[in-house]
């Protein structure tokens, strides 16, 4: 099995792509720098491969055509780069460019991927799809604040569940994933190890041909919309 991981250089991406190659699937390492992505890649080992992928940079049309050339295809995409986690702002007050810089990378990055690289997915005999979201996205739970990325994180689960419906027939399994609070750069210190947040981010990526799509998970368990 051949997956790929966005932001794989830090945090639950890395530990998503070592837990990947620790189960013997080959893993793309992506990264913005070339120089992250090599450095995360050898200290994964001997089935982690390197690849430089900004999800928002210009022109990501050549990276399908990469992938299908140095690996023959791909069966798993891991939508995990995200940015702005700005519990400094409100909605009611919110710097809309710090909004905007939020749906650019968290939602029309993983969406701009899928479009890319949906061609090699349906190729594959179990592709999947895991889109990294958060519970704050939840709206039955949801309160105020952190707009920029909330706002961006309930985008990419719609995004999820339309994804599931249109790729069902092709059995492309599309799910939503939350870690849990992670002590990562983002979650900052006393969140749970990156170790069990990402468990549940490759449960998703290795789910079986009969396993759920267009559903919104923590650690396996479903959760609200
Ligand atoms: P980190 O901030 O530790 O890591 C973010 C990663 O995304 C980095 O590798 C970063 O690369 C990368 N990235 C940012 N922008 C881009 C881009 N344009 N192109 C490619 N890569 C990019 O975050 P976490 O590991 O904590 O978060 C991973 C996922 O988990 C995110 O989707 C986050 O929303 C989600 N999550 C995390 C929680 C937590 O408690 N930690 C809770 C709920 C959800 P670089 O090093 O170059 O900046």
């Amino acid at each position: 099995m051949i997956a790929l991981v966005t932001g794989a250089n830090r945090g639950l991406g890395r530990e998503t792509a070592r837990q990947l190659a620790g189960r013997g699937h080959t893993v793309l390492v992506s990264a913005r720098s070339a120089a992250d992505a090599e450095e995360a890649a050898r200290e994964l080992g001997k089935d982690a491969v390197p690849l430089r992928l900004d999800v928002t940079g210009p022109d990501l049309s050549g990276i399908a055509a990469e992938i299908e050339e140095r690996h023959g295809g791909l069966d798993v995409l891991v939508n995990n780069a995200a940015i702005h986690y700005d519990t400094w702002q409100r909605a009611a007050e919110a710097d809309l460019a710090v909004v905007r810089e939020a749906v650019e990378t968290n939602l029309y990055g993983p969406w701009r991927l899928i479009e890319t690289l949906l061609p090699l997915l349906r190729r594959s005999e179990h592709p999947r799809i895991v889109n990294v979201s958060s519970e704050a996205a939840s709206l039955t739970n949801m309160g105020g604040g952190t707009p920029a990325y909330t706002a961006s994180k309930v985008a990419l689960n719609a995004l999820t569940r339309m994804l599931a419906a249109e790729l069902r027939a092709d059995g492309v399994l599309v799910n939503a994933v939350c870690p849990g609070w992670v002590a990562t750069d983002m979650g900052g210190p006393g969140g749970r190890p990156v170790h069990d947040g990402a468990a549940g981010i490759v449960w998703a990526a290795t789910l079986p041909d009969d396993g759920p799509t267009g559903g919104f998970f923590r650690d396996a368990r479903p959760l609200p919309w």
